[in-house]
């Protein structure tokens, strides 16, 4: 069984429109066999898109998901991302080296500025075009940047995609982040989908989730996953929640069923600044 929707990045590369999310995962060793299971199981499922970052258990993530992948780097679409404070000219390209020796590969498909920091934008995307151009890297984005931080990237930048705090409790991108990244056909990488968990505490799903026999973090999900230029990147550290955020891919929503979300999670009728997590 796959993963069959895909979203296509402006490189014309398509990766599966449900990742796997690794924050906080690689943290604890009692946790270690049930973790690289759980992966392996994405992996299984056809979630091949990993989204890690040097940030996360400063490194113990990438070596996790090194872990994971050995002996099956092709399958995957491997994401990682450079701290602010590591995105200067020469020291992103070090980072970059680094994440790939905790991953275990000579390759990352996308590399991502973490957020934007005090280093020059204009200076971070010299140096991840340059690991492109070497090869170090399949493509470059950024995570975390709003609209007018966006405005600001060079001309004619390469950017594959902007990976921000979406889902039905932040709503903001819909008033103008979307359209930004849609006019640009960059799709949008949406972290914490699930809100870390906290919405399958949120009443307001239950009765969509009862009339489909699913869980609302399911509905969540699934709620995230309805835009055909969206990738979600839910992080499950035990196999059963892999496999039900996979269950999630073959639930449609209905018209009804969206006008009862929306009414209790308005969509953004003016500006809201990105949040972050
Ligand atoms: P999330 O994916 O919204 O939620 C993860 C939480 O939900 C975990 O506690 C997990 O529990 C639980 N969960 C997952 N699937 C479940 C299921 N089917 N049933 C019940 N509980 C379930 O939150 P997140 O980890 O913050 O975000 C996802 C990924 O996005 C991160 O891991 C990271 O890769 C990325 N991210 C990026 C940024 C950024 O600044 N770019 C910021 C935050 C996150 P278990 O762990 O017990 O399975």
């Amino acid at each position: 069984m796959t993963a069959a929707r895909t979203v296509t990045f402006p490189s014309g590369t398509s990766v599966p429109a449900l990742g796997q999310g690794t924050w906080h995962m690689g943290d604890r060793r009692a946790d270690r066999a049930e973790e690289l299971a759980t992966l392996r199981r994405g992996l299984d499922l056809g979630m091949t898109l990993i989204d890690t970052a040097e940030m996360y258990g400063s490194g113990a993530s990438e070596e996790l998901v090194g872990e994971a992948i050995r002996g099956r780097r092709d399958e995957v679409f491997l994401v990682s991302k450079v701290l602010p404070s590591n995105a200067g000219r020469n020291d992103t390209v070090d980072a970059c080296r680094a994440s790939m020796r905790r991953l275990g590969t000579d390759r990352i498909d996308l590399y991502l500025l973490h957020w934007r920091g005090g280093v020059p934008l204009a200076e971070t995307v010299e140096a991840l075009e340059g690991l492109v151009r070497d090869g170090s890297i399949g493509g470059w984005g950024v995570s975390n940047l709003d609209v007018d931080d966006l405005d600001e990237l060079p001309s004619g930048a390469a950017l594959e995609t902007n990976q921000i705090l979406y889902n039905l409790t932040r709503r903001g991108p819909e008033y103008d982040l979307f359209d930004w990244c849609r006019a640009r056909s960059v799709p949008v990488m949406a972290y914490s989908p699930l809100e870390q968990g906290r919405l399958g505490e949120h009443g307001a799903l239950d009765s969509v989730a009862r009339a489909h026999g699913v869980t609302p973090l399911q509905v969540a999900l699934a709620w995230v996953l309805r835009h055909d230029d969206v990738i979600a990147i839910p992080k499950a550290s035990t196999v059963a929640h892999v496999e039900d955020n996979h269950a999630a891919l073959g639930l449609h929503l209905t018209d009804d069923d969206l006008r009862a979300l929306d009414d209790a999670f308005p969509a953004p009728v003016r500006k809201r600044p990105l949040e972050i997590l």
